[in-house]
């Protein structure tokens, strides 16, 4: 009797869906991953979802997947999805009935106590996306992390968390996954250097002083990834790929130094390891966040994907080059950031957030963006202190100054 009891619920174990938070749902990854997810309907279980404001779609999504629970950003948000879903016909209504709905920085610890998760996707965008990281690592739940500000902005508190709880963090950066998967299965030690692939962006090709007078409409009209506004400027400064450099010195243990940038213009190996025998593993694929995403939900499992294949032949060539360090001096100051550690990642990314902000609105230029950043980073005189607050502290520091900086150019 035992045994077949036993192996009853081995059986129910093995037919069990992964269950799923996407935080971000709305945003470009978010959206990507609700793609994803729609297609693997056997394996996985949407359980959560969370939007900044974007309330429409997150209705939408919620008809989709009818998650047990939602988060979002703010009171007013909530309460305008409770008066929606309420309108809702009688029939949908009653399915949902017993979703419950958090909002405000709380709500994400409180979805996370109240509803068994087994994967957060964090997609959340920016700086909003630290807290859910931590809070989520805190619970011991694993994590497949879009958000590279989490590990930008605090990555040896966020790193240390996952150290303590054992959890895992499975990045959906592309060039990350692709390091993650060539690492699989390799020593430590074996390792010489990391090798970021870049696309370089649309300005790439351009020289330092041809950049003065670029406009929003250029710097956002990325050529290889669709990709939301913010990450598609810092992909034009390479301010993206120094942030990347962090989150690669911090996700894999490898000292700054091991960490090199190629530009890559195609777009199609996503990065490479070089072993200390000179060989490179690199990984290669179509240009298409959908694959990275549904690796780190299904991991370790590998699945189809909805992506069509690359024609290699039809490609012909890939050609890679040295960044122009010179005219993206984005990459410069990660590697001083990263040296010199004290918060000057979190100050450089809060800076950078702000400038690139200033500059969509139209009230600072193209090349104003590191200018600003780099002032920022020289006023900063460095902390060390580990706790969450005091990463707040270096945040609301970094935000403030880069706001006056911004302030005395506008007025000019
Ligand atoms: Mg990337």
């Amino acid at each position: 009797m035992v045994s077949i009891e036993i192996r009853s619920t081995k059986k129910e174990k093995l037919k069990a869906k992964k269950r799923v938070a996407i935080l971000g749902s709305t945003g470009s990854v978010g959206k990507q991953a609700v793609e994803v997810v729609e297609n693997l309907k056997d394996e996985i279980e949407v359980v959560a979802l969370s939007a900044n404001t974007n309330i429409q779609e997150l209705e939408n999504q919620i008809l989709k997947f009818i998650p047990e629970a939602v988060w979002v950003t703010d009171k007013k948000s909530a309460e305008k999805l409770r008066n929606n879903l309420k309108k809702l016909p009688k029939k949908i209504t009653e399915k949902l009935n017993n979703i419950k709905i958090f909002s405000e920085e709380e709500g994400v610890k409180k979805l996370f106590l109240e509803v068994p998760i087994d994967l957060v996707l964090n997609a959340i965008v920016g700086l909003g996306g630290l807290v859910p990281t931590i809070r989520s690592l805190e619970m011991g739940i694993d994590i497949a992390l879009a958000n590279k500000e989490s590990i930008v902005l605090a990555g040896d508190l966020v790193m240390g968390i996952k150290r303590i709880k054992g959890v895992k963090i499975i990045p959906v950066d592309s060039e990350h996954s692709a390091i993650f998967q060539c690492l699989i299965g390799r020593k430590k030690e074996d390792i010489d250097k990391i090798i970021l692939t870049a696309s370089g962006g649309p300005f790439f090709r351009n020289k330092p002083d041809e950049l003065g007078d670029v406009t929003v409409e250029q710097a956002i009209s990325h050529p290889m990834w669709k990709m939301g506004k913010k990450i598609s400027v810092d992909s034009a400064t390479l301010m993206n790929k120094g942030f990347e450099v962090i989150e690669a010195h911090y996700l894999f243990s490898i000292e700054p130094h091991k960490i090199k940038v190629i530009i890559h213009p195609e777009a199609i190996v996503h990065s490479m390891v070089q072993f200390k025998d000179s060989s490179i593993i690199a990984q290669l694929g179509p240009t298409d966040m959908k694959i990275p995403i549904q690796y780190a939900i299904t991991y370790p499992k590998m699945f189809k994907s909805q992506v069509e294949e690359l024609n290699l032949a039809q490609l012909g060539k890939l050609t890679f080059f040295e960044p122009d360090i010179k005219a993206f001096h984005a990459l410069k100051l990660t590697y001083f950031a990263l040296e010199l550690k004290k918060k000057y990642p979190t100050v450089m990314a809060i800076a950078d957030e702000i400038a690139v902000e200033a500059f969509l609105e139209g009230k600072i230029k193209f090349t104003d963006i590191t200018k600003i950043i780099e002032k920022v980073m020289n006023k900063f005189e460095g902390c060390t202190d580990p706790h969450l607050e005091a990463y707040f502290q270096a945040i609301n520091w970094a935000k403030d100054t880069t706001n006056q900086i911004i302030d005395k150019i506008y007025k000019k």
